[in-house]
């Protein structure tokens, strides 16, 4: 094993197998984990249950939990050279975006630090018809508990960050967790519970299991001792926990795939709008769910937008885990870039235009160039598939009532990007876009302080903000009499 990361072996002898873990940008094998079994499962949850029950954690006063989360914060803001090589080589990208990871889920942590403590009831003197005719008083209150042992099942892009944005706001509702990484990118996830413990967090309360999909993560939403999941991946799976989830009702939180569209109108500023969609829709190599990779662009400035996309993803340097300067890393498998290329394929078979793009690299790793299509027609693959890769199809539009009715024209309603400098049409196509989350002038800002709920076939719920912080409580009403 060259090169191989300390961490990567996790301590367990009785797991079913070793999943090894490449370096998808030179395919070099950096580490192997356990594929935790059933029985790692239980021995997790159970884990998790006896912390949820005892109140070890939950029931700490809410200043000492704070502290943990914010302790974590200044250790992982500490060791982000370390944290950010690790989801470098675990992932393939390059260091910068690994860095900004790292960033980005120190401040998602240090947000949920905030709200320990600052989550409450309402309260009020209600006045009942007693069943005797009478008068009945009450002091009522409602008050949120934490919602139990939660599992959290993430996926492959940015698995640090993801990994966070479900660990902060479960555990400062004061819940006990289970969370299993993606099979491909396991490692920075082990970090966690390492630095939860260095921070104070008690033993048990944060679990990392690693392993498959189809085997540990579903023994994990299957378990009748785990109270809800928090899932972000592809529709498809997330269709599988709606039914393994049905045995004990567990609660969800779905986070699943998008096929977000992006609007030019003509009146846009255009450097700032090809940029924009450029990013939209490239970065991370298109391995995002809000990706916008259905550019509708009004037809008086189609021509222009599509050589400047083109030049745009031409300008982007390839490049590995290794290389600094790279702002574009392969996929994320050899599988996975073989279904991009297969849907470029079969678009191109049924009459598109590769402007730009379309071929995977000669060199090691899964690589897959920045590409650009035209002449698509609403029935492809390219059109209707969450690709997941670097491919973005540009569409020309006349008019705005056009352009909404194809933007909507998806089972997804993760994301949409709208370019124009005229304030109406802004607030007219926000309101029409059925999307959990919309820009104006710009593409793929986010906050941790701005929930993301998926609309349609894009998720259940909502991650980020008081509402993603909510979603893992359950909530009681409480009547005294008096
Ligand atoms: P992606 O398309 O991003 O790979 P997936 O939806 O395939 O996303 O996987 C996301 C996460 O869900 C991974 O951790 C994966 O192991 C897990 N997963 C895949 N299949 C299942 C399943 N049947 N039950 C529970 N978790 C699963």
């Amino acid at each position: 094993m060259s090169n191989a990361i300390d961490t990567a072996t996790v301590a367990g002898s009785h797991g079913s197998g070793i999943i090894p873990v490449y370096d998808p940008s030179n395919e070099e094998l950096i580490g192997e984990v356990v594929d935790s079994d059933q029985k790692i499962v239980d021995e997790a949850v159970a884990r998790a249950r006896e912390t949820f029950e005892s109140g070890v954690w939950r029931k700490l006063p809410a200043a000492h939990r704070a502290e943990v989360l914010f302790r974590a914060a200044d250790i992982i803001k500490a060791r982000t050279d370390e944290l950010a090589a690790i989801e470098a080589r675990d992932n393939g990208m390059n260091a910068t975006a690994a860095r900004h990871i790292i960033k980005v889920s120190h401040e998602m942590l240090v947000y949920y630090a905030g709200w320990v403590g600052k989550i409450h009831g309402e309260s009020s003197n209600l006045v009942s018809d007693g069943l005797l005719g009478t008068f009945e008083n009450y002091h009522t209150f409602t008050q949120y508990e934490p919602v139990g042992v939660v599992g959290l099942i993430i996926p492959w892009n940015g698995p640090f960050f993801i990994a966070m944005l479900k660990v902060a706001p479960a555990l400062a509702a004061g819940c006990s967790a289970v969370l299993k990484p993606a099979e491909q990118t396991p490692l920075s996830a082990l970090k966690l519970e390492e630095i939860f413990r260095e921070a104070g967090l008690p033993d048990g309360v944060l679990n990392v299991i690693t392993g498959y999909g189809e085997t540990t993560g579903a023994a994990l939403t299957a378990h009748p001792d785990v109270d809800k999941i928090a899932f972000t991946g592809s529709t498809e799976v997330g269709r599988l926990i709606v039914k393994a989830a049905a045995g004990n009702l567990k609660r969800l939180t779905l986070e699943l795939g998008g096929k977000s569209p992006l609007i030019m109108f003509d009146d846009a500023n255009l450097d700032k709008a090809i940029m924009g969609a450029g990013m939209g829709l490239l970065a991370g190599s298109g391995q995002n769910c809000s990706c916008t990779s259905r550019i509708y662009v009004q037809r008086g400035i189609y021509e222009q937008v599509v050589d400047g996309l083109a030049a745009f993803a031409q300008m982007l340097p390839m490049g590995g885990s290794d290389d600094p300067n790279s702002v574009l890393g392969p996929l994320i498998s050899q599988e996975q870039r073989a279904r991009v290329a297969s849907i470029v394929d079969e678009g191109v078979a049924a009459g598109a235009h590769v402007v730009t793009g379309g071929k995977m690299l000669d060199r090691s790793g899964y690589f897959y160039e920045a590409t650009i299509v035209t002449d698509t027609t609403p029935d492809m693959r390219l059109i209707r598939e969450e690709i997941f890769g670097p491919v973005g199809s540009v569409i020309p539009f006349d008019d705005e009532d056009e352009v909404i009715a194809a933007a909507n024209d998806t089972h997804y309603g993760l994301a949409g990007s709208i370019w124009t400098e005229n304030l109406g049409r802004a607030h007219r196509v926000v309101n029409e876009l059925r999307a959990g989350q919309v820009w104006v002038n710009s593409a793929l800002a986010s906050d941790p302080s701005m929930p993301i709920c998926g609309h349609k076939q894009s998720g259940w719920g909502g991650e980020r903000g008081k509402k993603g912080l909510e979603s893992y409580f359950n909530i009681k009403s409480v009547y005294i009499g008096h």
